[in-house]
C-alpha cells in the first residue's frame, strides 16, 4: 500500500529557523533547527497554522493536484496505535534560501541592508543632534531626561515606521512574537553576568595600568528625572528597560538581521557590536561594550526570538544603573 501524502511540503533549505511556525503548532507536531524542519507526522492535524505562520515559504500545504507524492518518509502510527512514530526529517531536496519577500498577507523578517544602514545613520544623527543642543538643556537636571526620552521615541518612531511599511506589527518584525525557551532565557542571564564580570575587570586592569579615563561627560544619573523615588524609579525604566529593548530591536533585529542573511552570522554580529560600541561614543568603553554586543549578537542569532538578547541587555543595564544610583546615594 502506497503511503500516505503528508499535508505539507517541506523546504528546510528557505527557514532560517525563527520558530514561527513551533509556536502555533497546537500539537507540538513540529521541530526546526540549522538545516532541518522535522515534523511529527502521526501528530500533525494539517490545520495549516504554520503554513500562515511561515513567510518564507519553507513550509507550504500540499495540494493533492499538483504535487507528487511525498519523498520523505510518511510515520505511520505504529500498529498499535499507543506509540506516535519518531519525528521525520523533511527530505526536500537542497535549493538556495528563499529571498526576503513578502507573503501574502504576511511580513517578510528580512530587512534590507538599506534599512540596516538607515537605523545606524539616524541613530548616530540623533546622537550628534543630542551633542549641539546647549548643555544647559542636556545636562539640565530633568531637562536631560527630556532629551534623553526624546531621543529614544525618535529612535522607536523610526522602528515603527519601518515595520509598518512592511505591513507587520513591531512584535512581528522584530521576533518579539516568538516566545522564548526557557533554556535561551538561562543563556541571557549567564550572558550579562559575563559580561558584567569582563567590564568590570576591564574597569580594575585599566585603573591598575594607572590609566584615568576621563569622566564621562553625560547628565547625572540621580538628577536625569530628579532625585526623588518617581524620578529614579523613572531613570531606571528609562535606562534599564526601554534603551536596551530601542536598542536590541535596532542592532540586533534591524542590523544583525539584514546583515546575517547575506553575509552569515558571524560578519553580522561584528558588525552589530561594533556598530554598538560605536553608538555608546566612548572610546575608553569600546571594548566592554563590543563584548557585550558580540554576546548579545550570539544570542540573537542563537535563539528564534530577540526576547533572550532583550532579557540579556535588560539584567546587564539594570545591575550597572542600580549599582551606579546606590553608589550616587551615598549607599
Ligand atoms: S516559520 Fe520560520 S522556522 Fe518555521 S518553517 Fe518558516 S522560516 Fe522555518
Ligand atoms: S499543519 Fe498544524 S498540526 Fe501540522 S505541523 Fe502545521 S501547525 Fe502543526
Amino acid at each position: 500500500m502506497s503511503p500516505r501524502p503528508t499535508p505539507l511540503r517541506l523546504d528546510s533549505a528557505a527557514c532560517d529557523g525563527c520558530g514561527r511556525c513551533v509556536s502555533r503548532c497546537k500539537p507540538q507536531a513540529l521541530k526546526v533547527g540549522p538545516g532541518y524542519i522535522l515534523v511529527d507526522w502521526p501528530s500533525c492535524d494539517g490545520c495549516g497554522k504554520c503554513v500562515d505562520a511561515c513567510d518564507r515559504e519553507a513550509i507550504a500545504l500540499r495540494s493533492a493536484a499538483s504535487d507528487a507524492p511525498v519523498k520523505a518518509a510518511t510515520a505511520a502510527k505504529s500498529a498499535t496505535g499507543s506509540k506516535p512514530a519518531a519525528p521525520v526529517k523533511s527530505a526536500a531536496p537542497a535549493k538556495p534560501a528563499a529571498p526576503a519577500t513578502r507573503a501574502p498577507g504576511g511580513p517578510a523578517r528580512d530587512w534590507s541592508l538599506p534599512e540596516a544602514v538607515l537605523t545606524v545613520l539616524f541613530a548616530f544623527a540623533l546622537y550628534l543632534t543630542m551633542q549641539v543642543v546647549p548643555r544647559e538643556v542636556t545636562h539640565a537636571p530633568v531637562w536631560s531626561g527630556v532629551a534623553l526620552l526624546a531621543y529614544y521615541a525618535a529612535i522607536a518612531g523610526l522602528l515603527f515606521f519601518l515595520a509598518r511599511r512592511r505591513g507587520a506589527s513591531m512584535r512581528s518584525a522584530f521576533r518579539l512574537d516568538v516566545a522564548p525557551e526557557w533554556s535561551s532565557l538561562g543563556l541571557a542571564a549567564a550572558v550579562a553576568v559575563g559580561c558584567w564580570l569582563v567590564s568590570v575587570g576591564y574597569y580594575a586592569v585599566v585603573r591598575l595600568t594607572g590609566l584615568k579615563p576621563p569622566v564621562a561627560d553625560g547628565p547625572d544619573m540621580v538628577t536625569l528625572f530628579g532625585p526623588g523615588a518617581a524620578g529614579l524609579a523613572l531613570t531606571m525604566l528609562v535606562l534599564a528597560v526601554i534603551g536596551p529593548v530601542l536598542e536590541e530591536m535596532l542592532l540586533r533585529g534591524t542590523v544583525l538581521g539584514a546583515l546575517r542573511s547575506r553575509f552569515g552570522p558571524w560578519p553580522a554580529i561584528a558588525v552589530s557590536a561594533v556598530a554598538y560600541a560605536f553608538l555608546h561614543a566612548s572610546l575608553w568603553s569600546l571594548l566592554p561594550f563590543a563584548v557585550l554586543g558580540v554576546a548579545l549578537g550570539w544570542l540573537a542569532v542563537r535563539s528564534r526570538s530577540l526576547w533572550p538578547a532583550v532579557a540579556a541587555h535588560v539584567l546587564y543595564n539594570a545591575v550597572f544603573v542600580g549599582a551606579a544610583l546606590y553608589k550616587a546615594l551615598g549607599g
